[in-house]
Order: C-alpha cells, then sequence, then structure tokens
C-alpha cells in the first residue's frame, strides 16, 4: 500500500484553500496560516457596531471554472451578487454590466465556507523550509517545527513567496520578478448614518481611489460603515511613511471628495495593505518545481484579482502528479 502524499500549504486565502479542496482526495493536506482569520485579502474587520471588508470589495465570476464553483455557494447563501448605486468623483459613472459578487455576512464567508473540512493551522506564519532527507520541514516565527511534508506550496504575495522559498527553487528568478503595489483601507464607522445619493464611488485625481459604503452590501446588519481605498500608486508612495500622516492625508482626501465628515466618525482605523494589487505578474499560472517538490501560486500569476487566485490553484492541481 503507498502512503497518501503529505503537503503543506503556506496561506488561507483562496488560492490556497482551493488547492487544498483539490489535493485533499488524494493527499493529507495542512494549511499554515500566519493570521487569525481565514480569508487573506479577502477578510472583514468588525468593530464595535461595525463591519468593514478592508481587502477586496467584490468579485467577477469570468470563466466557467469559477461560474462552476460559485454556483452552489450562491444558493446556500455565501455569496450574492451586490448592486450598490455608483457615482464617480472627477470622471465618469462606471457601468457594472457583469455581476459582482461578495460573500455574506462578509467577505471572509466564502473562505470560511472553502475551509470547514480542511486543517488549517491559525496563527502560524511559517518562516523557512528545511530540507531533511527525503521531505520538508517547515519552521515558525515561534519556533515550532512542522513536518513531515513530501511537497510544500506558497500562495502568499509573490514578496512572500520568493523569502520564503529555498535557493534551490527553480523558478525563483520568476517569483522575484512579480511586483505587487500596496494599499491603504481607511474605515470609518457613523452613529449617525449620512444621508448618501450613492453607495459606492471611484474616486479620480486623489489620494483616494474607491470609497463605499460596506453597510449597503447584502446580509449586513451593522452600523453605517465607510471603507476608503487610497490609489495603488499612492500607497506605494506611502508605503513607509507615518501612519498618523497617512490617516490624516486619506481623511482629508475623503472629506474633500465625498463630503462625508471624518470627524463625526466614532471608529476610525487604517489598515496597511503591503501587497495588495498585482503590477507585474508571473507568465506562468503557476511555478511548479516537481524535482524539489515545491511550487508556488496565487493571484499574482495572473491579473491580482479572486478569480485568479482561483485559476492559479485549480490550473496547479491540474498540472501537479504527486507521485
Ligand atoms: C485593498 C484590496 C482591494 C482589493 N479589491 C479587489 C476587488 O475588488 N476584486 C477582486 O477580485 N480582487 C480584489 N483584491 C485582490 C484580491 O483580494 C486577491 O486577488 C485575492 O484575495 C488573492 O487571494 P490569494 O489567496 O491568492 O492571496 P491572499 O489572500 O493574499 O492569501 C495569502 C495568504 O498567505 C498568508 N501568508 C503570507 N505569508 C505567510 C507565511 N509566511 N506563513 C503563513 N501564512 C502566510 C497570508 O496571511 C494570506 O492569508 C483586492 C485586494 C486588496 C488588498
Amino acid at each position: 500500500m503507498t502512503s497518501r502524499p503529505r503537503i503543506a500549504i503556506i496561506g488561507a486565502g483562496i488560492s490556497g484553500l482551493r488547492l487544498a479542496q483539490l489535493l485533499s482526495p488524494t493527499a493529507d493536506v495542512t494549511v499554515l496560516e500566519k493570521s487569525r482569520g481565514i480569508g487573506g485579502r479577502m477578510s472583514t474587520r468588525r468593530a464595535d457596531c461595525f463591519q468593514f471588508d478592508h481587502g477586496a470589495q467584490y468579485f467577477t465570476a469570468q470563466g466557467e471554472d469559477f461560474q462552476r464553483f460559485l454556483a452552489p455557494h450562491i444558493e446556500r447563501g455565501v455569496v450574492r451578487a451586490w448592486r450598490p448605486r455608483l457615482t464617480c468623483f472627477g470622471g465618469t459613472i462606471p457601468q457594472w454590466t457583469a455581476p459582482r459578487y461578495v460573500g455574506l455576512p462578509g467577505m471572509n464567508a466564502l473562505c470560511k465556507a472553502m475551509a470547514s473540512d480542511i486543517e488549517v493551522l491559525r496563527e502560524t506564519r511559517v518562516a523557512s523550509l528545511e530540507r531533511r532527507d527525503d521531505h520538508w520541514q517547515l519552521r515558525s516565527l515561534a519556533g515550532e517545527v512542522l513536518g513531515p511534508y513530501d511537497w510544500v506550496f506558497s500562495s502568499a504575495p509573490a514578496e512572500q513567496s520568493a523569502a520564503l522559498m529555498p535557493a534551490c527553487f527553480s523558478h525563483l528568478p520568476a517569483l522575484e520578478h512579480a511586483r505587487m503595489l500596496g494599499c491603504y483601507s481607511l474605515m470609518l464607522g457613523f452613529d449617525a448614518a449620512p444621508d448618501l445619493a450613492w453607495d459606492a464611488a471611484t474616486v479620480l485625481n486623489s489620494p483616494m481611489a474607491w470609497v463605499a459604503v460596506n453597510s449597503t452590501k447584502p446580509d449586513r446588519s451593522t452600523g453605517f460603515s465607510v471603507l476608503c481605498q487610497s490609489s495603488n500608486d499612492w500607497a506605494q508612495a506611502h508605503i513607509e511613511a507615518d501612519p498618523d500622516k497617512v490617516r490624516a492625508s486619506l481623511a482629508q482626501a475623503v472629506q474633500e471628495t465625498t463630503g462625508l465628515v471624518v470627524e463625526e466618525a466614532q471608529y476610525v482605523s487604517l489598515h496597511k495593505w503591503r501587497f495588495a494589487k498585482v503590477e507585474r505578474p508571473t507568465d506562468e499560472p503557476f511555478l511548479l518545481d516537481t524535482e524539489n517538490k515545491l511550487g508556488a501560486f496565487g493571484d499574482w500569476c495572473g491579473a491580482g484579482r479572486v478569480e485568479a487566485g482561483f485559476d492559479s490553484a485549480t490550473a496547479l492541481a491540474r498540472g501537479l502528479n504527486l507521485r
């Protein structure tokens, strides 16, 4: 009897969980996640009576694979289309032709549902991979030794995967070539709902690029929660700036463009995404080194969207022969 391969997947975002789902029938899979929560950049912050999808705002489903995958989640009420009243400050109002989906009651719901049958070790930040005879051993930042594993796959953002992968990984140059940009999310919670003529807005010619009333997404029984996102270029230029100054600049930009009075917010919080959006993807849909039994994948192997992460994981699983 041949034993099942032991597999470590770094990251419990949609890419890591999709790969775990596809490999679980034939392998013993463990997902290692540095955060407390599941979902990676599809995460949800709850604070007081407010709630914010402070990463991905919504996602589209253009390909048949992702549409087929989503269908049962839509039927079960884990995912639903969001139809906000749109506007644009400084340009033309965008028209959404294809549906934009969100998780219910928070963006992280889809990844939580995907993780229900998968072993996920949370609050486990992988710090290094070490070769031991014929297997891999991982070491967490806290010093825990994890493994043994036959295969290790990283779905961490490209720069973080590059820092983790050992020198023997044959795709290190491709990994190091990929580039991601940052983003700041400013979260504002209001006790009294301001009267707005829009639910979501793109913003041009400003440090701010997107403002959405998170509480207008379906199934949100929360206080009036506004999520503002900086442009990626502005974030990148201010990625090491003092957070207080970043918060003040973005608050001023929101106020000037939308008229929302930030001083009236009861809850104000800033989150820095160091690796938010893909600027330069890899040329390949996934990076697989069969000789060393290592792989790296994620949205940065494609268009840098939720569906791109899903597609990268699907392609990797299809291209993999675990023997
Ligand atoms: C602000 C923002 C807005 C966005 N807006 C949209 C949008 O509107 N529509 C859309 O489709 N997409 C959007 N995206 C992109 C979308 O969120 C991503 O494409 C998608 O979530 C990527 O999933 P992933 O699993 O590939 O990566 P991630 O979600 O980043 O998952 C990687 C996981 O690896 C973990 N990890 C990293 N290093 C380690 C380590 N050393 N040890 C253990 N775990 C580790 C991380 O904590 C993370 O959970 C947005 C992203 C951001 C940040």
